[in-house]
C-alpha cells in the first residue's frame, strides 16, 4: 500500500477529549473515528489490527475443539424472560420494538440465545460435551462510556459456551478454556493472568478474569509476582494435564477487586512478592452449572433420566485488545509504538526520501517494495514528499516493528534497516526478509 492512496487519517496533535495513551493514538493515527458517544467505525488501520486479533482468538479456540457457530445481534425478549434476566439486566439492555411491536434487544450476550439453540438440537448425553463459540458485535449501553473502544457500548466480543453432563465434566472444559486463554494472549506478546474473580451477574461458583497489568486499567488487582512464571507450555489437553494447569496458577494468590480480603493477602503472600496494581481485563471466564439450563429447560437424557446441563461461558474483548495492547506496548518516554508481528496492521514500512524533481529513490523503494510483495511481506510505503524526520516520526506513531530507510547513501547489500525501537543497521534484502520472515514465525 502507498501512503498516499491509504486512508490513514493521521492528527498533528493528540485530540484533547483522549485521556489515555491507547485512545489518544488510535485517534491519532485514524485507527478508529467515533461516530457517536461509546459507538465506533473502524478505519483500515484499526481494522486490520482487529481482524488479526480475530483471528489468533479464532484458532486457539478451534485448536482446543470449540466450534464456530454465528448468532445474530439482535434477540427476541422471550428467551430473555425464561431466564429471568429481562428485568435483572436493567439500563446496560438496548431494548428495541419492531414493527409488529414485538419486544427485541440488541444483544449484550449470548447465553439466553445458545442455550436455546442447543435446547432444540441436542437431545443425549453422547453428544456431549458441546463447545460453541461465535465472534459478534455487542451492544451494553454504559453509564460512562470512555477510553475509547476499551469501554466502549457497541465491542466486539468473542463468546464461548460450554455444555456437559456433569461438574466434573464442566470443569473439564472450563480448563479447555482456560489454556487457550493462556495460549491466545501469549501469541499477542501479552502476559495476561488470571485472577479469581466473583461472578457478577451472569452468576454461578467459579470465575477467572484475564488482566493485563496497566497503570490505565480500571481493575484492581491484588497478586503474587510468582504467578508470572508459571509456566503453561509442557500443558495438553489432558484432564489430568489441565487441571495441574490451573492448580500451578491457583497455588499463588491473585484476585481483583471484589474478591480481596487483606488478611488473606498477608498471610498467603511474602512481603517481597506483593503486587497491588491496576490492571485491564481482556478475558473473562464463568463456570455457572444449571443456572439458565434449568429455567429454560435444557436437558439431555441420561439412561432414561433426565438432567439439565452444566455451562460455562468464556468471553475475550477482541475490540478491547486493540487498546490494550496499545496500554501495554507504546514506550511513552520515546513515543514509540511497536505493534507485536503477530497483530501488526503491516510487517515493514519503507520509507524513502522524495523529492519533487528526484524520482530515483522512490523507484528503488518501488522494487524492493515490490520484492517483499512477493514474499508475502505486508508493506507500507511512504511515498510522500515529508522530510525524513517527519515520517520517522509518523511511523514511530504507526507503529509497524520493521522499517526500511532509502536515502541518499543507499546501496543495494547495504540497506538501512531497523527494528522500529533499536538502531539501524545496513544489510542485503535477502537478510531483510530473513529477518522479518524469522520475526513472523
Ligand atoms: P468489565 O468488568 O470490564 O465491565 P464485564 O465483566 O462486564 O467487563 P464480560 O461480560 O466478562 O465483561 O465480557 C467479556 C469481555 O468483553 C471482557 O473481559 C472485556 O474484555 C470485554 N468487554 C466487556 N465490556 C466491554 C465494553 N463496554 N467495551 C469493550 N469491551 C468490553
Ligand atoms: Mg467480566
Amino acid at each position: 500500500m502507498y501512503f498516499s492512496k491509504s486512508f490513514i487519517p493521521i492528527l498533528k496533535n493528540n485530540p484533547t477529549e483522549a485521556k489515555i495513551k491507547s485512545h489518544q493514538l488510535m485517534l491519532r493515527t485514524g485507527m478508529i473515528k467515533q461516530s457517536s458517544a461509546g459507538i465506533y467505525s473502524w478505519l483500515p488501520l484499526g481494522f486490520k489490527v482487529m481482524k488479526k486479533i480475530e483471528q489468533i482468538v479464532r484458532e486457539e479456540q478451534n485448536n482446543v475443539g470449540v466450534q464456530e457457530i454465528l448468532m445474530p445481534t439482535i434477540q427476541s425478549s422471550d428467551i430473555w424472560k425464561e431466564s429471568g434476566r429481562y428485568e435483572d439486566y436493567g439500563e446496560e439492555m438496548l431494548r428495541i420494538k419492531d414493527r409488529q411491536n414485538r419486544e427485541m434487544l440488541y444483544g449484550p450476550t449470548n447465553e439466553e440465545l445458545v442455550t436455546e439453540i442447543f435446547r432444540t438440537s441436542i437431545k443425549s448425553y453422547k453428544s456431549l460435551p458441546q463447545l460453541l463459540y461465535h465472534i459478534q458485535w455487542k451492544f451494553r449501553d454504559e453509564l460512562r462510556p470512555r477510553f475509547g473502544i476499551m469501554r466502549c457500548r457497541e465491542f466486539y466480543m468473542k463468546d464461548a459456551y460450554s455444555f456437559d453432563i456433569s461438574d466434573d465434566e464442566a470443569i473439564y472444559s472450563y480448563n479447555k478454556f482456560f489454556l487457550s486463554y493462556l495460549n491466545t494472549f501469549k501469541r499477542m506478546e501479552l502476559s495476561a493472568i488470571p485472577m479469581a474473580a466473583d461472578t457478577g451477574p451472569i452468576g454461578g461458583n467459579l470465575s477467572h478474569e484475564f488482566v493485563i497489568l496497566a497503570d490505565t486499567g480500571e481493575s484492581k488487582i491484588y497478586t503474587d509476582k510468582r504467578i508470572f512464571e508459571v509456566d503453561s507450555t509442557k500443558t495438553n489437553i489432558e484432564k489430568n494435564s489441565l487441571s495441574k494447569l490451573r492448580t500451578d496458577f491457583e497455588k499463588y494468590y491473585s484476585v481483583t477487586d471484589e474478591k480481596f480480603n487483606k488478611n488473606e493477602f498477608e498471610k498467603n503472600v511474602p512481603d517481597e512478592f506483593r503486587l497491588q496494581t491496576k490492571g485491564i481485563e481482556v478475558g473473562h471466564i464463568f463456570y455457572f452449572g444449571d443456572k439458565y439450563s434449568k429455567p429454560m429447560n435444557a436437558s439431555v437424557d441420561y439412561n432414561g433420566k433426565k438432567e439439565f446441563v452444566k455451562m460455562g461461558s468464556y468471553g475475550i474483548g477482541v475490540s478491547r485488545l486493540v487498546g490494550a495492547i496499545i496500554e501495554a506496548k507504546y514506550d511513552d518516554k520515546n513515543e514509540i509504538m511497536k505493534w507485536p508481528m503477530s497483530v501488526s496492521p503491516y510487517d515493514c514500512a519503507i520509507l524513502p526520501i522524495v523529492n519533487k524533481n528526484d524520482n530515483s529513490n522512490l523507484e528503488k523503494a518501488t522494487n524492493i517494495y515490490n520484492n517483499l510483495k512477493n514474499k508475502n511481506i505486508d508493506v507500507l510505503i511512504d511515498d510522500t514528499e515529508e522530510n525524513l524526520s517527519s515520517k520517522v516520526k509518523k511511523f514511530n506513531l504507526l507503529g509497524i516493528p520493521f522499517q526500511i530507510i532509502i536515502g541518499k547513501n543507499f546501496s543495494e547489500q547495504k540497506i538501512e534497516f531497523k527494528e522500529i525501537d533499536k538502531k539501524p543497521e545496513f544489510i542485503s534484502l535477502e537478510e531483510i526478509i530473513k529477518k522479518i520472515k524469522n520475526k513472523s514465525n
